[in-house]
């Protein structure tokens, strides 16, 4: 076999070879840019979706209502995407103005640290994650890309860093006194959104207890035991085994209380659920789910476990996706939530969206308004409705949050 020129090439070749090798130079380049730039949105595009059907109308009544209450959410996944919370996105659920919009007061927003690639319902091993190539596609910092506790902070960080750069239109709500504040200043009627950070999974504890207190210093003050798998404290709905707490769990639940932070019983499996409400001294919450009467989903609540939630002082986050309500309408999310005031009592009844949450959902959260005209038409008082959007939420966490 010939070779050409194994010596130094001749001058127009070189040139040709530079021209050849700085053109690849710029085409990985723009490929990169291209990637880190656009992929984040494609997959978060992909994930977050609309069912596209038409949104109701909401009267001139039902809105006059809806502006007066204190509207709460207790589940939302916003901080896993690459989005400035500040700016209103043509993506996605929610974001600082459509949470104005919709007259949150407010906004848990929950930390997910890690989810099984095919994730379902039914079994998940925890062999799998990908949330570790979001974290690269969305040029993360590198503490990241392997730490789940570090995954965690992140969250936090940029929740904190919205909250600074908002001109005091989100605040961070930590302790009862800052809920008194953001309650305070909504009834003067000022533009304020208050944003808790919660834990989706306490796998972020990496098997360390002290990481409890490291995360309740980086603000988080209502946390689930776990996502889709199994982890160190707990076993998942979704996981293989579904079992119980573990000591670690244990001592989460017990450190938790004695900290103040909400215990969550979402994802956790059923004998972790019956475990976590035997042992709980303090109000218990379902953040975000449906119920097993209206939607026949094993993530649901039976009446048993409504019930039991209810005698902790605690609620039950009614969210507005297809699979915890089998249908994405107001209808059936008001159907939900008849169902938690019939078994636990109308102080039971909240909101919990799971908006960003690789969920497809009837309407985002500027759009709110649609579940207080449907239980106007139901014929429930405005005190009941305000109970349901947001009061009985906001009474356990002036229960739960530390003074
Ligand atoms: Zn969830």
């Amino acid at each position: 076999m010939s070779s050409p020129s194994t010596a130094t090439p001749s001058r127009p070749r070189r040139r040709w070879l530079r021209r050849t090798a700085l053109g690849l130079v710029v085409l990985v380049v723009v490929a990169a840019i291209g990637f880190f730039a656009l992929a984040p949105g494609i997959v978060e595009k992909g994930m977050n979706q609309h069912t596209g059907e038409p949104v109701p109308d909401v009267g001139e009544e039902a809105r006059g209502l809806h502006e007066r209450l204190l509207v709460v959410d207790m589940h939302s996944d916003t901080l896993m995407w690459d989005r400035d919370l500040l700016d209103e996105g043509d993506r996605g659920h929610m974001d600082l103005p459509r949470l104005e919009q919709g007259n949150v007061a407010l906004q848990v927003f929950s930390s997910v640290s890690k989810s099984p690639k095919g994730q379902n319902y039914d079994s998940n091993t925890d062999d799998t994650d990908n949330i570790t190539l979001l974290t690269f596609a969305q040029l993360q910092p590198p503490r990241t890309w392997t730490s789940l506790l570090e995954r965690s902070l992140y969250h936090a960080d940029k929740l904190e860093d919205a909250a600074e750069r908002s001109d005091g239109r989100l605040v961070l709500v930590r302790t009862r006194a800052d809920l008194a504040a953001l309650v305070a200043a909504r009834e003067d009627g000022e533009q304020r959104t208050g944003a808790l950070f919660s834990l989706e999974g306490l796998q972020n504890l990496e098997g360390d207890i002290d990481n409890l207190q490291v995360l309740f210093d980086a603000g988080a003050r209502m946390a689930g035991f776990t996502h889709f798998f199994d982890n160190e404290v707990s076993g998942s709905m979704h996981g293989v085994d579904k079992g119980g707490l573990t000591d670690l769990g244990r001592e989460a639940l017990a450190e938790m209380e004695r900290l103040g932070m909400v215990v969550d019983i979402a994802h956790a499996s059923e004998a972790a659920v019956d475990e976590i409400l035997d042992l709980a001294t303090r109000p218990v919450v379902s953040s975000h789910g449906g119920v097993q009467a209206t939607c026949d989903v094993n993530r649901n609540l039976s009446d048993d476990q409504i019930r039991r939630v209810a005698a902790t002082g605690g609620v039950v986050g009614i969210g507005y996706w297809d699979a915890a309500v089998c249908e994405a309408t107001p209808e059936a999310v008001v159907d939900a939530i008849e169902h938690v005031i019939e078994v636990g009592g109308i102080e039971t009844a909240a909101l919990g969206s799971d908006y960003d949450g690789a969920t497809t959902v009837g309407w985002d959260t500027s759009q709110l308004a649609v579940i207080t005209q449907e239980l106007m038409a139901r014929g429930h008082s405005p005190e009941d409705i305000a109970a349901i959007m947001g009061g009985n939420t906001l009474r356990v966490l002036d229960e739960v949050l530390p003074g």
